[in-house]
């Protein structure tokens, strides 16, 4: 097998794709420099679910035990309606005994995934917002809002999550809507109830307006989500603590002990998500990779694996090929087809649990449960779930051990 040989890579956002992409890349032989807007790079965002995809890329990165020992074994996905009718009961054990996705604080990732990036050869600049990527040729050099140029690099890799004002810049044919629901999210200490076997993430609905949930992340920690309209998100614009108390008592009152914590602590963290799609993944030189090229909603919990997924399957593309634009279009046909389906999975599906059209929240309590439920499809549920599609049509498997088979 054949490679491109060293390529001197930029690098732009220090975020989950964009770290585990530098380090893979670094660690395969390649002068990889990162740029991040923040001074201190920092994570932004609620606790996430990482699933066996995700996970069979920490452990690439060597960091699967760590992971797994501060964060929270999940065995599935628990969502029942506010009457406790069930709309989704899935468990990874149906796919393999051994399989299970992961519940960790963004926190803890980021710092697994920087800690590993700053022992890898790559540079890593911070402070440096990257407002513009020039092409010269068949090379690109990134121009900071500060006015400094760096590069030019063989390979720019975008990786400035879904809000990426490269990728407006960048790729104006691309469409990155806003969806009309966000969430409000906390993380609180664990109260008993919810650390019990089989741990699971669970979700509590009423209609299509109202949605709690919550996920275990280790340490004895979870991770509180609460559904709101984008505009009750506005900066600038309060949220009344008091009021989301009341609600979310009453849509769940067995979780009052850690309602009760996130409604004393009052610092919720806010986030909204856009629906991304790019007519290409790359323009020449300049690839976009993780949410910047395919932030959804994060109703079915795959953002994260997918970015992580796009980081490992570049390293593998540069090192089966010896001309980087065979490797990128290599690159496009792996990823096209899972990234494509999980796109519009979880935009077919995010107005069923977030949106004002009551009559899906009644579809979706008549139907899912049952689906659920039925042989032919709880299989593709699961999957699902497990990042496993590859398409509508089609999934990978998991391994003799119940693990992602990455591959080389
Ligand atoms: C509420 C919520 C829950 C979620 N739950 C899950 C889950 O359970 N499982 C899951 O897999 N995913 C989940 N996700 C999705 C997941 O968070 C994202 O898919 C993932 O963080 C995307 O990673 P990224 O590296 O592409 O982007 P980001 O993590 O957004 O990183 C982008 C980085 O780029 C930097 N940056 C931005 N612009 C510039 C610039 N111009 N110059 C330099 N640096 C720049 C930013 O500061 C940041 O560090 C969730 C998302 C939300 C909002």
């Amino acid at each position: 097998m054949t490679s491109v040989g060293a390529l001197e890579v930029g690098v732009v956002g220090c975020g989950v794709a964009g770290q585990a992409a530098a380090t893979l890349l670094a660690d395969a032989g390649h002068r990889v420099t990162v740029f991040e807007r923040f001074t201190e790079p920092k994570p932004s965002g609620a606790g996430l679910l990482l699933q066996p995809t995700g996970l069979a890329v920490l452990r690439r990165l060597g960091l699967d035990e760590q992971a797994e020992w501060q964060g929270a074994r999940i065995d599935g996905l628990l969502s029942l309606n506010h009457l406790k009718h069930t709309v989704l009961d899935l468990a990874y054990g149906d796919l393999h005994p051994e399989a299970y996705g992961l519940g960790i604080h963004r926190g803890t990732l980021f710092g697994l995934l920087h800690g590993r990036l700053r022992q890898s050869t790559a540079r890593v600049i911070t402070g440096a917002e990257i407002v513009d990527i020039v092409r010269d040729g068949g090379r690109a050099t990134a121009v900071e809002k500060a006015g400094g140029r760096h590069g030019p690099f063989d390979l720019v890799v975008v990786a400035d999550g879904a809000h990426s004002r490269l990728r407006d810049r960048l790729m104006p044919q691309a469409r990155a809507p806003l969806y009309p629901w966000g969430c409000i999210w906390a993380t609180v200490a664990d109260s008993r109830d919810f650390i019990t076997a089989p741990a699971m993430l669970q979700q509590r609905v009423r209609g299509t307006t109202t949605m709690m949930g919550l996920l275990p992340v280790g340490q004895n920690q979870v991770t509180l989500f609460w559904s709101l309209p984008v505009e009750e998100l506005e900066a600038g614009r309060s949220i009344d603590v008091e009021a989301w108390r009341m609600a979310a008592l009453d849509l769940w009152p067995e979780a009052a002990a850690m309602i009760e914590q996130a409604a004393d602590a009052d610092n919720f963290a806010r986030a909204t998500y856009r629906h991304v799609a790019l007519p290409r993944w790359n323009d020449g030189p300049i690839l976009f990779i993780g949410d910047a090229a395919h932030g959804t909603s994060p109703q079915l919990g795959q953002g994260a694996n997918l970015g992580l997924l796009d980081a490992h399957a570049l390293s593998r593309a540069l090192a089966a090929s010896d001309d980087l634009a065979a490797a990128l279009a290599s690159f496009a046909r792996r990823r096209g087809p899972p990234v494509r389906f999980y796109r519009q999975a979880s935009h077919l599906l995010t107005p069923f649990f977030q949106s004002r059209q009551p009559l899906l929240g009644l579809v979706r309590d008549a139907l899912m449960g049952v689906t659920c439920r039925a042989p032919g499809l709880r299989p593709m549920m699961t999957s699902t779930l497990a990042g496993l599609r590859r398409g509508w049509l089609s999934a990978d498997a998991l391994d003799a051990e119940g693990r992602y088979p990455l591959g080389s």
